[in-house]
């Protein structure tokens, strides 16, 4: 045994940062820097991976390679992403200490850092590992393409942007996959109808062009691409042209592989096809007293959209053009602006794609749910891949959720790598002294708490009538004075600066009403539920939130009564059902076994081989990293009771009825040659890479007998 104070072996695995001598940012960065130039993208903090991004496809993941990481032990193998995965799988069966439970794998990085990527090759890997080739392995595994041809796009930062978040539980029966359900979250809508300098519409549409037969167009309605306002972008070379008709083919193949049937697949493009049409409906400047007028020219648009979403056109028109309400039992009409009519087509087929988007993700709940009897337990591998910190010149209400969910992983982070190991210390009376790190609670409580945080004032604003983005940032101005994360805006600027954990951001309030409130235009829905395309009329009954998308936590019974209250007839805003989704996560994370990969981005022009030091170091800073080698290079990472201990290795002592005691483990370790492990009170500590060496003693004596 050494005391705290000693400094203990490494694990003198090649490729583990929690072994460098010197512990500063220079020799964390010099590290990864060296490993990255030499092709080792994949570098350990312990048991935490870091992958760097390199732009270039690299002989990693053969079946070779995914055969020698499949074994228990992968401690003499080089850091690898489907040694997490390995992992995992090991640890939810049980086999690695501690007995069967639920795992989950975090991905993180920023925008182009390869989550995505991280994700696939995990989900892959598992599937690997379950030997199986079942139909629905195969299935889960085409799940990926499907959700990025609707939810990915180009971006100024990456070509294949996820603009959703999502979680995938894999669910299993012992060793064997039984299910998987899918959760999105906060689908980036607006990106239909308009898109910035360089980016792109989703996917799906490209693909849809390059992918359809001339006579198939046809039947969907749809012209030359380059007269759609709604898609952005050079339809350009050959070469792109001929990977898009082939993605379109991806996608053919993995919507029937999963389950879609025929029916559904024609209406949904022809629904999205109806999308771009009503994209091309313009108005005239409105006239005193009387509607806005569609413009001429658009006519002919107009009636296509009618026709592609089953609707009547005057029907269709007069959601555009007018809002009808209901008062005191008397319908009143009012009529449009020019500009108003131009956010009711927007907001109509925002509305439209975020429920086709959330009608795929519940489909393939349905169709992979798992079919077993109740009572047969089922443990999971969760996999999180979520949009990563964002901070750009202008910040809207999307940024501020998006770091909202960052702001709660890191958290969570900073409680499972800190604060739990912390607190296991000083309970066993431990010495140990604290790791400072950035304790992000403050922040949390800015944007959280009940009922003055951030959510929570902008949803008392948005149930005001009369309040306005300015009423709102009035209200956050008195509220926060003083507050040390928040910062109004200088001048005149309608908006506020938060101070994040990853650094300062500020925010442009402009649009937070509306955007939180995401009204459905009055005779919307009515018009739609009535609509001959059933899948259309499927979309707009009271299955599909009114956000359009299918809120994870619908299904999710976690939290007593929260189905209750959604199924309330009482619309929940934007953000409430994000925070919502996002507690029922982090539940469900805080209730599982959490392995980390973090993601870097090297350089951002997406150049092979090109390290910019200052921008690797800025993301370090940001994940925390530096605390975390540290604390995993002193501190003690698995740490069982003294019962659990034993039961899991009297097989060691080669002796029938070993006592489940102290004295039992220490005999067990002693007959080991484990080095650098401590005793507390009730229970052990040991460094991280213990596990594998116990794995290997108990391996060693079961070939010997
Ligand atoms: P976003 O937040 O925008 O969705 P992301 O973190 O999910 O970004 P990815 O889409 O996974 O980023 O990665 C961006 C690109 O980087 C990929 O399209 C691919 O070209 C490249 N890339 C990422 N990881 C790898 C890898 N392991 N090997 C080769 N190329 C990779
Ligand atoms: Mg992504």
């Amino acid at each position: 045994m050494v005391s705290l104070g000693e400094r203990c072996s490494p694990s003198g695995r090649a490729g583990d940062l929690a072994a460098l001598s010197e512990l500063d940012e220079a020799a964390l960065l010099s590290g990864l820097r060296e490993r990255f130039l030499s092709q080792d993208i994949y570098t350990d903090i312990g048991d935490i991976l870091i992958a760097v991004n390199p732009f270039q496809p690299l002989p990693l993941y053969g079946r070779e390679v995914s055969e020698r990481y499949q074994s228990l032990q992968t401690d003499s193998l080089p850091p690898h992403i489907f040694a997490v995965a390995g992992r995992a799988y090991h640890a939810m069966l049980g086999r690695r200490g501690g007995g069967p439970r639920n795992q989950c794998i975090l991905v993180s990085g920023e925008s182009g850092a390869g989550k995505t990527e991280s994700a696939k090759l995990l989900l892959q890997q598992i599937m690997n590992l379950c030997k199986g080739n079942s139909q629905l392995e195969q299935q889960i595994l085409q799940v990926n393409p499907l959700l990025e041809a609707f939810g990915n796009a180009q971006t100024v930062m990456n070509d294949n942007s996820s603009r959703f978040g999502k979680y995938i539980q894999l669910r299993f029966q012992k060793n064997i996959v039984r299910g998987a359900k899918l959760s999105e979250y906060l689908l980036e809508k607006s990106r239909v109808v308009q898109q910035d300098a360089g980016e792109r519409n989703f996917h799906i549409f490209y693909y849809m062009f390059a992918g359809l037969s001339s006579e198939e167009k046809e039947i969907y309605g749809l012209l030359d691409p380059s007269l759609y306002r709604y898609v952005s972008g050079q339809f350009g070379t050959q070469n792109v042209a001929q990977r898009w008709k082939d993605k379109y083919q991806e996608v053919c193949n993995a919507l029937d592989m999963v389950g879609f049937q025929e029916q559904e697949q024609v209406d949904m493009q022809t629904i999205l096809a109806g999308v771009l049409s009503l994209g091309n409906v313009t108005f005239d400047p409105e006239e005193s007293n009387g509607p806005v007028k569609v413009s001429e020219a658009s006519k002919g648009w107009l009636k296509a959209a009618a026709g592609q979403f089953g609707v009547q056109e005057d029907e269709l028109l007069k959601c555009l053009v007018c809002t009808m309400s209901v008062t005191r039992g008397e319908q009143i009409q009012r009529f449009h602006t020019q500009q108003q009519a131009e956010d009711a087509r927007d907001s109509i087929a925002k509305m439209v794609y975020g429920r086709v988007f959330g009608w795929i993700v519940r489909k393939i709940n349905e169709l992979l749910a798992e079919n077993v009897d109740p009572e047969v337990e089922l443990r999971e591998i969760g996999i999180l891949d979520i949009f990563g910190f964002e901070n750009f010149p202008v910040n809207r209400f999307e940024q501020l959720c998006i770091n909202l969910a960052n702001e709660q992983l890191q958290h969570f982070f900073n409680h499972h790598i800190f604060q739990m190991e912390q607190a296991a210390y000083k309970e066993e009376g431990l010495p140990w002294e604290t790791i400072t790190f950035n304790n992000n609670e403050p922040i949390l409580n800015l944007l959280l708490a009940k009922p003055l945080g951030l959510l929570s004032l902008l949803d008392e604003q948005s149930a005001f009538p009369q309040a306005t983005d300015k009423t709102f940032v009035d209200k956050l101005n008195s509220s926060f004075k003083g507050n040390l994360h928040f910062q109004p805006a200088r001048g005149h600027v309608l908006g506020f600066s938060i101070t994040h954990y990853a650094g300062k951001v500020q925010y442009d309030a402009r649009g937070f009403l509306e955007k939180n409130r995401d009204t459905l235009p009055g005779n919307v829905r009515g018009l739609f539920i009535s609509s001959v395309t059933p899948l259309l009329s499927v979309l707009f009954t009271a299955t599909v939130s009114r956000t359009g998308t299918l809120m994870p936590h619908m299904k999710a019974k976690i939290i007593p009564g929260a189905d209750d209250k959604f199924n309330s007839t009482r619309k929940q805003s934007v953000g409430a059902q994000f925070r919502h989704s996002l507690m029922v996560l982090m539940e469900r994370l805080y209730s599982a076994n959490p392995h980390f990969v973090r993601c870097v981005k090297p350089n951002s022009q997406k150049e092979p081989g090109v390290v910019d030091n200052q921008m690797v170091l800025l993301q370090l800073q940001y994940n925390g990293l530096l605390e975390t080698i540290r604390i995993r290079r002193d501190g003690f990472s698995w740490r069982p009771f003294f019962e659990e201990f034993a039961e899991r290795y009297a097989i060691l002592l080669v002796k029938p009825g070993v006592s489940l005691t102290k004295e039992s483990c220490l005999e067990i370790l002693q007959s080991t040659e484990l080095k650098g492990w401590i005793c507390g009170k009730s229970r052990l500590f040991f460094k991280y890479w213990h596990q594998e060496q116990l794995a290997k003693c108990v391996e060693r004596l079961e070939r010997a007998a």
